[in-house]
């Protein structure tokens, strides 16, 4: 399964992936180091051999774990394990049962998904679903808040697709119309229906003016670092940049050396310019998502591509080249 939007599909093949030993390693480094929690994403985590033990290692010692899924795997007995080892499932349901299968190429997988998170749910695993927003499934929004309300939840999250990866190639990261007009329709229904509404990667909510159900954050201000197959430390697990190399020089030294690198300080601190700068809401989100901004102008603080105070900036994402 290739899904159209798999933002991680650019690693396929290019990446030298730490083996099980050096995996179980890091997480003992995070313990060590009193890392307070573990997100484990993929491309998908449960097809790992070794997920059991990383986990069951880090939330022995007490870390909180959370998982990203596309649920596949997910049947009674995986359902019952998870509930030992993570506090959280997040798994992906694209829209409709149309939408979804057509973004993830995969027949029948809607009905599979729904079926596992009632395991978890059943199981006692705290669900939070996720919906990867995008040209072919923003008009979606309705339906996954509705099935989301039927499976018992009472939170949903939405994330827009990046211009990364598979998605750069099918094209169907949404520009600023597509995906704030989901998210305008999802906060009316997401409230009519009594769920929370999660933004993913969406720092410049504020200026959508969304209603009190609505809750977004600022990866600029979270005290989170991204580690991708190989070990290394990256700006953000979008985009290839990297600060350092966890495998190689041990995790407390290459998250001190994450935090002082010269492209850490400019998404912390950053030089604003444009509309940005006359911003009202500049304090609190610093120029939105700069993964989006390098991807699609080419530099870290252009302003988000998703803001609508930006007007419409739209273009095909840069060729860029971080292996080269
Ligand atoms: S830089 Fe953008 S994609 Fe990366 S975590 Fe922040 S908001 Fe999300
Ligand atoms: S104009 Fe810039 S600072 Fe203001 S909300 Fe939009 S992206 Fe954020």
């Amino acid at each position: 399964m290739r899904c159209m939007h798999c933002y991680v599909a650019r690693w396929r093949g290019r990446l030298a992936e730490l083996g099980p030993a050096a995996r179980l390693r890091l997480a003992s480094e995070m313990v060590e180091a009193g890392v307070e929690w573990v997100g484990i994403t993929g491309g998908e985590p449960l097809l790992l051999p070794d997920f059991w033990r990383i986990a069951g290692l880090l939330s022995g010692a007490g870390v909180e774990v959370t998982v990203n899924t596309n649920a596949l795997l997910v049947d009674e007995g995986v359902a019952e394990k998870l509930s030992r080892v993570v506090s959280r499932v997040y798994v992906s349901i694209d829209g409709s049962r149309e939408t979804h299968e057509a973004m993830r190429r995969c027949r029948g997988c809607h009905r599979r998904v729904l079926e596992a998170v009632r395991l978890l749910t059943r199981a006692g695993v705290d669900v939070v679903p996720v919906m990867a927003v995008s040209r072919i499934n923003y008009r979606a929004v309705d339906e996954y808040l509705e099935t989301v309300a039927e499976l018992g939840l009472e939170t949903a999250a939405l994330i827009p697709v990046m211009p990364q990866g598979e998605a750069r190639l099918t094209g169907i990261w949404p520009d600023a119309e597509t995906y704030n007009t989901a998210v305008l329709r999802a906060a009316v229904r997401a409230k009519d229906l009594g769920l929370r509404l999660h933004l993913w990667c969406t720092p410049y909510a504020h200026a959508l003016r969304l209603p009190g159900n609505v809750f977004y954050g600022n990866c600029r201000l979270s005290p989170t670092i991204d580690i991708d197959p190989a070990g290394n430390i990256l700006l953000c697990d979008v985009i290839d940049v990297v600060l350092s190399n966890a495998a190689e020089k041990g995790l407390v030294k290459a998250a001190e050396e994450a935090a002082a690198h010269p492209l850490t300080r400019a998404i912390e601190n950053p030089e604003l310019s444009g509309a940005c700068r006359e911003c009202p809401y500049r304090g609190r989100c610093m120029g939105g998502c700069y993964a989006r901004s390098l991807l699609v102008y080419g530099a870290l603080n252009a302003g988000d591509p998703l803001c609508p105070l930006l007007g419409s900036k739209d273009k095909a994402p840069r060729d860029i080249d971080y292996h080269g």
